[in-house]
């Protein structure tokens, strides 16, 4: 008898039978609200009724076809329809289907396009569990410890994370935006860098959104060294943060723009979006694999960008977040546990510290743990798992919103 590997120690005993919109339905026979949405995955709800007929209906005509072999319909369209949401110059899309080999693909673009070996990331950033991807991921130590040794060409620079270094955001982009100077006109010049990689909100790293400047900062350093602007959109994009990419907020264009998750409302398929000529410096052959860009996936990807557009979720999404928001912030002063509330639309995070202000995990955990007889999914996550990330579909109710915060404010 085979039992399941301990690798895939789960953060609740709630075994799924089946799932729709904000809910799961467990084995137990309870109703769990979901604010984790496996992982900021499940975008337009559960089996939200649109994308479970595309998909049905592709599962009918062709499930795989390999794209370097033969191209299937649903990717061509998934490419028309994410054009409508790309910036203007980002027209050249490839396909992957995890986050992880996107991110892969977007590092081995970047390094072919200038033949520079350098990739700068940034304090907290989580971009995926592969050797390459870990090597630029600072989001825990459990993520990169144990497997050395990781890739080369990595520089890890600070984040401006005022929260944490109790500054004003101005003084901690000032400060990071200094010390990635620093880093430049030392250890990887920018004869040597190749890209910055950055996401937009830290999601692994504890739901911190990234400041406008410090996003400005990075374009302007760039544009002028020559240097790939890699914009991580896996957990932050497709509407999340209340606009349809996370970067929009600092109102900045990147060179890669970096998707999954979301995308296809738990189907698996990832994608880098990139001007032509930029694409045009990776050969065919190099980069992809057997699954990318599934046929299913894809099919299920073009229902969920028409759905998100037609239910109107990236607007939703914004106004649900400052009700989630308004609620969290007005637990802040009745829990002196609560250390910060921050987000953006419905990326939303709670972190708890102790009195000291030091990060408090055991808090996070217990609060985690006490959600689940409130019938109320959450997940923890920051590089040292104090912090509480909130994470309900696009479409969620106002009536949902509200009964999180209460089950929420029980189980505290
Ligand atoms: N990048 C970001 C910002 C992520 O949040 C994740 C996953 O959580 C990844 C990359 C890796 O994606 P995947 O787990 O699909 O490989």
């Amino acid at each position: 008898m085979a039992t399941l590997s301990p690798i895939l120690k789960q953060a609740t005993p709630v075994i799924v039978d089946h799932a729709l919109g904000s809910w799961i339905y467990a084995t137990d026979g309870k109703k769990y609200l979901d604010f984790t949405t496996g992982i900021g995955v499940t975008s337009t709800g559960h089996c939200h009724p649109d994308v479970v007929a595309a998909a049905r209906e592709q599962v009918g005509k062709i499930v795989h076809a390999q794209y370097t072999t033969v191209m299937h319909k649903p990717l061509l369209e998934l490419t028309e329809r994410l054009g409508d949401f790309l910036p203007s110059g980002l027209d050249s899309v490839f396909y992957a289907t995890s986050g992880s080999e996107a991110v892969e693909a977007s590092v081995r673009l970047a390094r072919m396009a200038t033949g520079r070996p350098n990739i700068i990331s940034f304090h907290g950033g989580f971009h995926g569990r592969t050797v390459g991807a870990a090597s630029l991921t600072t989001a825990g130590t459990k993520f990169r410890s144990g497997f050395s040794p990781l890739m080369s060409g990595v520089h890890i620079a600070p984040f401006p994370h005022a929260y944490r270094y109790g500054w004003d955001e101005e003084t901690a982009v000032d400060f990071a935006l200094k010390e990635l100077d620093q880093l430049l006109a030392s250890i990887s010049s920018p004869a040597d860098t190749a890209g910055f990689i950055i996401e937009p909100v830290l999601g692994d790293g504890g739901y911190i959104p990234t400041p406008a400047g410090f996003l400005q900062g990075l374009r302007e350093r760039a544009d002028k060294h020559g240097i790939v602007l890699i914009v991580d959109e896996v957990q932050a994009g497709v509407g999340r943060t209340g606009k349809f990419w996370g970067h929009n907020w600092a109102g900045i264009t990147p060179d890669v723009i970096i998707t999954a998750k979301g995308l296809a409302s738990g189907f698996p398929i990832s994608a880098i979006a990139a001007s032509t000529e930029l694409m045009g410096k990776a050969w065919p052959g190099s980069q992809g694999g057997t699954y990318g860009g599934n046929a299913v996936a894809a099919a299920a990807g073009v229902a969920t960008l028409a759905v998100i557009e037609r239910e109107n979720m990236v607007q939703n999404a914004l106004v649900r977040g400052d009700e989630l928001r308004a609620g969290l912030d007005s637990l802040k002063g009745q829990f002196a546990t609560i250390g910060d509330v921050r987000g953006r639309g419905l990326m939303q995070s709670v972190e708890f510290t102790a009195a000291d202000g030091t990060p408090d995990a055991a808090t996070a955990l217990a609060v985690q743990q006490a959600a689940i007889p409130e019938e109320l999914l959450l997940l923890t996550c920051g590089p040292h798992g104090n912090v509480i990330r909130i994470i309900p579909p696009l479409n969620v109710s106002s009536d949902e919103i509200q009964a999180g915060l209460t089950r929420f404010t029980q189980a505290l």
